[in-house]
């Protein structure tokens, strides 16, 4: 079997294209970087031409149980855990400022992995630059309580880390994702498994060649790349502390009946159809950019992507024709042109999905406005507005994870509440006015995890983010993700030992 072929991306700069010229090392055990021991290989295919770059071989179900395998000692004979936590919060500065010196590389490889534009790209390396950092600097942050016991007692409760965690993430935002989980464990004294996405796995193999780099111990971060199975393999190891997911709704639900089995801690980041509410007194210009941002970002293939548009009657008309005349302008191309705004899907079978979403909602009798032309090769898919949804059903009601956007309009603030709250989603949610009052009696009755409002999908290292409903559950970001990675001690003492007092 050949494992690397020749790149043949021009694009490509050549510190990228020499790096993917090498076998990739898809498993990353103990300090050790190398090709996974599955017959099956994986195809790294650049969704801007829909050509193979490369390949890797996937990770063994054996290789999976020595990444847990080697997390686990090195959790429990304290070599990471047991430094004192200004140590551990240098490595990960030190781990940080690698990534940032590479910062151009990684984003480069995200970029052709995922499709997404470079500047795009070099935004989501920063994002999960500045995610380690925040969670660095907690490592010597977190205190105990001293408890408010009997008197003759004395009793603190410590935080102290859970042990192994580990990630199963999507190839949407890679490396971000893979931060918001890995950085709040590891700072917290905890080792880490972490699968990426088949679909974009480049970067995370990048970081475990710098995790060594860094002076990180052996064990501490593992990397095992691969499919759904290599996923499957990995939620069903016994060993594991804590598993933290991202992706559809679907396998979160697998994945926490396999953990369930091995009494593992879970928290699920799952699939959204979020609301994006308008009332016309809002600032309708800012209004109409938030919508696009929204919606086109990443071609839709985001999690929070408002995909539901629900605007004010009195607005709806003036409202469309300004977002179709802006939309117009995005350049649709590969993520390496400079001129491209607007990149493709990330496979085939998305393209597909998505142009099979478009054909049954025309044939439910929406009307589909398609806006702007796709390159002739890769796997675009043009904006879309659709028109004459039924409210909850078909493409208004299921995730497209595309560039379309689903229009309903409102005359009430009733009206608006309630259409936004029919989905079986609560992930994220966006509301534009300028009166306050109504910005927060709407913020309250959205069911959701994260409002926005008068702006959209704000992300930072300290807000809470995760779903309800269909859409997960735990929190990651902010203060909240030390709870999710620590666990706390109770240490009671009596201080008259013998005595009846
Ligand atoms: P997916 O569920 O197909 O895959 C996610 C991960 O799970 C991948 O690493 C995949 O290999 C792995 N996997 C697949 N089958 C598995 C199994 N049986 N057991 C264990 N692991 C398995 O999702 P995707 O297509 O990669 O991502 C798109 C979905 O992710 C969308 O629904 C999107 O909304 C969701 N998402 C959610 C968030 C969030 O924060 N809520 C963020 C990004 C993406």
């Amino acid at each position: 079997m050949t494992h690397a072929l020749a790149p043949v991306e021009p694009r490509l700069s050549e510190p990228a294209r020499t790096w993917l010229s090498r076998p990739l090392q898809s498993v990353s055990i103990d300090g050790t970087h190398r090709a996974g021991r599955s017959e099956d290989a994986v195809p790294v295919i650049d969704p801007g031409t829909g050509r193979t770059l490369t390949s890797y071989r996937s990770a063994s179900t054996e290789d999976v149980a020595a990444a847990v395998s080697a997390a686990r000692v090195a959790a429990d004979d304290g070599r990471w855990s047991g430094l004192d936590p200004e140590r551990r919060e240098a490595v990960l500065f030190r781990l940080a400022d690698l990534l940032h010196r590479d910062l151009n590389f990684v984003a480069e490889l995200e970029s052709v992995d995922t499709g997404k534009p470079l500047s795009d790209a070099t935004i989501d390396v920063e994002e999960a630059i500045s995610v380690l950092r925040y969670y660095a600097g907690w490592a010597s942050k977190v205190e105990g309580v001293v408890i408010p016991a009997p008197r003759r007692l004395f009793a603190v409760a410590t935080r102290e880390p859970l042990g192994v965690c580990a990630a199963i993430t999507p190839w949407n935002f890679p490396l971000p994702i893979l931060m918001y989980k890995l950085a709040p464990a590891v700072a917290l004294g905890n080792t880490f498994v972490a699968k990426p996405s088949e679909l974009a796995s480049l970067s995370a193999i990048y970081f475990s060649e710098l995790c060594s780099e860094a002076g990180l111990p052996d064990g501490v971060v593992n990397v095992v790349c691969g499919a759904g199975a290599v996923g499957a393999a990995l939620a069903g190891s016994a060993g594991i502390d804590k598993l933290a997911f991202t992706g559809s709704t679907a396998t979160g639900r697998a994945v926490m009946r396999s953990a369930a089995d091995c009494s593992t801690k879970v928290s699920l980041e799952l699939g959204g159809k979020s609301p994006h509410v308008v009332f016309a007194d809002a600032d309708l210009d800012a209004a109409v950019d938030g919508v696009m941002a929204g919606i086109w970002t990443n071609a839709g293939q985001v999690c929070i992507a408002g995909s539901r548009l629900i605007l004010e009657e009195s607005i709806k008309e003036s409202f469309l024709a300004e977002l179709y005349h802006r939309t117009s302008k995005l350049t649709l191309g590969h993520g390496l042109d400079p001129a491209s705004t607007l990149g493709p899907l990330i496979s085939k079978a998305q393209q597909q999905k998505v142009a099979d979403a478009l054909s049954d909602a025309e044939s439910a009798g929406a009307e589909l406005h398609s806006i702007g032309s796709i390159p002739g090769e890769g796997f675009f898919a043009a904006p879309t507005v659709v028109t004459g949804v039924q409210p909850g059903r078909g493409i208004d009601r299921d995730e497209v994870f595309g560039p379309v956007l689903t229009v309903q309009s409102f005359d009430t603030e009733a009206e608006a509440i309630a259409l936004a709250n029919n989905t079986e989603y609560g992930l994220a949610s966006g509301v534009w006015s300028s009166n306050v009052g109504v910005i927060h009696r709407v913020a309250r009755k959205l069911r959701a995890g994260s409002v926005w409002a008068n702006t959209y999908g704000i992300f930072h290292p300290t807000l809470p983010f995760g779903g309800v409903k269909d859409s997960g559950f735990g929190r990651e970001l902010g203060s909240e993700a030390v709870q999710q990675y620590t666990e706390l001690k109770t240490l009671v003492i009596d201080l008259n030992p013998g005595s009846s007092s």
